[in-house]
């Protein structure tokens, strides 16, 4: 049996190439994107222009100014890389269902299970580079391998923008020359302990035992030592996002209070943003049902142009379609539920992290107390309200009545 084939793609500087793209006037000057020069944060992404004066993504912003004043230095827009990231995912998705997303810009493909609609894989991991670069207009490498780590340091090698492919065969010769840095496994502490023992690059690791990695490095020198083999089991984990997640409540008795309604509309808002946050995911479609105290259901949705996850947000749009639903119905209610669907996975967003919105960062503070001491244990105002209404024990989860989640 044939053994695997793996491709890794990876946008070269993947947001500031968006930004040169889109601003021709930007080409050939350094640009570092993920905040103005005195804002705290970090660069999220440079292109090679910036890199040529040291500055790298994750180096705070006030120093990649000392080092390139003469920099372009942008905020960057989020919502405008996940467009392009999920154009990215569409396309790679063309070639295999198995398609892992490494990162907004990062992809790695199993081209194993599609050997019959293939002849040769290498002329499909080149035509794969070929469209990207074609259809999105921007720059990326890639790396061909029988797993992944080793198409991922084939990747490395071919930047910027070049391809590369590491055969079965040629895994050795591949490797010995690589530094060991180029092991994921081996962090900026251990490389300092292998350097002091002179061992500079990955042919120099052959020569020490699996226990003298286990010695230095404990578990972790079992990775090491494998990694520097270019031994790698682990699958490509494609990812599919649920179709939908939903929230509903129905009522012991039916409700006519529209205060109340509303406090159960805050309330199913919140664990909805909960199920969005535990999913790593954001929603284009809010929609909101109701059914009526004569079993007829009602329906709205809409659609937004920029994702929500937050509670704050959902609820603000739930309310408003809750009052569409509401003004035209003059009869109590048995059930009111909080659908998202149209679901995109959040990645990397934490590069933003100073951007980010206030409300994101109000759910995840939620999230920490929650965590400890259970959902009941911290509500909003609205909520508070259902407290009094239902006086069951906070950590039942006490009038929540169905959640479901469509894959
Ligand atoms: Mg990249």
């Amino acid at each position: 049996m044939k053994g695997r084939t793996i491709v890794h793609v990876d946008i070269d500087a993947f947001f500031a190439a968006v930004e040169e793209l889109l601003h021709p006037e930007l080409r050939g000057k350094p640009i570092v994107v993920g905040g103005l020069p005195h804002e705290r944060g970090v660069a999220a992404t440079c292109n090679y222009e910036a890199r040529r004066y040291g500055v790298h993504s994750g180096m705070p912003l006030r120093q990649a100014y000392e080092l390139c004043p003469q920099a372009v230095f942008l905020r960057g827009n989020y919502q405008l890389y996940q467009a392009f990231s999920e154009k990215f995912f569409r396309l790679l998705r063309e070639y295999t269902p198995d398609v892992e997303e490494a990162s907004l810009d990062e992809a790695y493909l199993e081209l194993t299970r599609c050997r019959p609609l293939y002849a040769d894989f290498s002329a499909t991991a080149r035509e794969i580079k070929a469209r990207v670069e074609r259809e999105l207009g921007l720059k990326v490498s890639v790396g061909v391998g029988p797993n992944k780590i080793l198409a991922k340091l084939a990747t490395k090698k071919a930047k910027p923008g070049g391809f590369f492919e590491v055969r079965e065969g040629e895994v050795e010769d591949f490797l010995r020359d690589l530094d060991i840095e180029a092991i994921p496994g081996i962090g900026p502490k251990a490389q300092v302990e292998l350097r002091l023992l002179g061992i500079n690059k990955i042919g120099d690791l052959w020569g020490l035992p699996k226990a003298a990695l286990r010695q230095l490095f404990g578990l972790n020198g079992e990775e090491i030592y494998l990694q520097a083999r270019g031994i790698d089991a682990r699958p490509v984990a494609s990812f599919s996002p649920p179709k939908s997640i939903s929230r509903e409540t129905t009522f012991l008795e039916d409700i006519w209070d529209k205060k109340l309604l509303l406090a159960h509309l805050a309330y199913l808002s919140d664990r909805l943003s909960l199920a969005l946050r535990e999913e790593n995911l954001y929603a284009h479609i809010i929609e909101v049902k109701i059914r009526l105290a004569d079993f007829r259901n009602e329906v709205k949705r809409r659609l937004l142009v920029t994702p929500v996850q937050d509670m704050t947000s959902i609820y603000r749009v739930a309310r408003e379609l809750f009052f569409e639903l509401y003004s035209s119905c003059r009869l109590a209610l048995r059930l009111v539920g909080v659908k998202a669907s149209d679901l995109v996975r959040a990645r990397s967003l934490s590069l933003f992290e100073p951007y980010c919105d206030r409300f994101e960062r109000l759910g995840q503070a939620l999230d920490r107390v929650r965590e400890k001491y259970g959902f009941g244990a911290i509500l909003t105002a609205r909520e508070r309200m259902l407290e009094a209404v239902y006086p069951l024990e906070k950590e039942r989860g006490f009038v929540l009545r169905t959640a479901s989640l469509t894959r």
